[in-house]
């Protein structure tokens, strides 16, 4: 039996006309759904990805603000701009891109941003309340990742879930995510022994590691479910997918997967936020 492809993409696509409608309805009840972008120095891929973000934004009718500063910024100096954002009521969401440059305090950063415009779900404040099951937005891509999950009923509680990677963004948000949802949960990481013996164990799989292909096909056990979160500039992923829809019970494909999803989850939480000025 071939496997499910959990496609991204088809999800993230009705999504975002589910989200126009949320917005067309906000606007007539007088708020638009805004979300500030800060852009930090000129990394090439930062600015892709916050373009991206913005265009997205564009097309379901959200407001951006785009905050464009100098590579030269300073701790002080950004810490001024989002308390600015903080402090603007027009502003739903903050999305501060990673990396900056060297010389900022990127965690201090982050933690500046106010918890009710952390829609990209950096704050330690949020990650502590998502996962002692809180309410808050969690970090977008692990949250895009149960979002497709739980879109094709895949069920979770029981499985040995495997995460590789334990990143603030990705690999750690994911492996209480998977905990919140009854899974038996190993993190693995670069100091990691034996760690396609861990995989070969696994009923799901979580490839967060930033490495192309790392994940080999026959570390994969027959049915389990396999997650590819990583991209790389040879359209590959973390996971060698080639014959995946042979040895998995359901697998992202890589493009089409868990990217769409990220961007997606962030407007989706932009517009959450800028709801729950009108519930409340
Ligand atoms: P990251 O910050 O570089 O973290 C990589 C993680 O992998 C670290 O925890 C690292 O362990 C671990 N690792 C590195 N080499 C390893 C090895 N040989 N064996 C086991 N673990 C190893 O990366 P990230 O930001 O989490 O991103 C991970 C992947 O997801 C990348 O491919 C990235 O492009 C992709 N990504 C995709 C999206 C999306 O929207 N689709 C968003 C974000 C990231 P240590 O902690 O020990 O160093």
């Amino acid at each position: 039996m071939s496997a499910k492809i959990l496609d991204g993409k088809k999800l993230a696509s009705h999504s975002e006309e589910e989200i126009k409608k949320e917005v067309l309805t906000l606007k007539k009840h007088g708020i638009a759904p805004t979300l500030a972008t800060i852009l930090v120095g000129n990394d090439p891929a930062s600015e892709t990805y916050v373009r991206m973000k913005r265009n997205t934004c564009k097309k379901v009718g959200i407001e951006s603000i785009a905050v464009e500063l100098p590579e030269a910024t300073t701790t002080e100096e950004l810490l001024e701009t989002i308390d600015d954002l903080n402090n603007n009521p027009n502003v739903h969401g903050i999305l501060l891109q990673h990396p900056v440059p060297s010389q900022i305090d990127e965690r201090k950063c982050f933690d500046a941003i106010n918890i009710e415009k952390d829609v990209d779900g950096v704050t330690c404040l949020g990650f502590g309340n998502m996962s002692m099951g809180i309410d808050a937005y969690g970090s977008c891509t692990p949250a895009g990742i149960i979002r497709l999950i739980k879109h094709y009923e895949l069920e979770i509680q029981g499985l040995n879930a495997v995460v590789v990677g334990r990143s603030p963004i990705l690999g750690k948000p994911m492996a209480m995510m998977l905990l919140n949802l009854n899974a038996t949960v190993t993190i693995c990481h670069s100091r990691t022994q034996n760690i396609k013996n861990i995989i070969k164990n696994a009923d799901l799989i979580v490839g967060a590691v930033g490495i192309p292909k790392f994940i080999k096909i026959d570390w994969v056990k027959q049915g389990a479910i396999v997650i590819d979160a990583g991209f790389h500039p040879e359209k590959c992923g973390d996971i060698d997918l080639d014959q995946m829809d042979k040895i998995s019970s359901a697998y992202t494909p890589v493009p089409g997967g868990v990217g769409p999803m990220t961007i997606n989850t962030l407007i989706l939480h932009t517009v959450q936020s800028a709801k729950k000025i009108l519930n409340n």
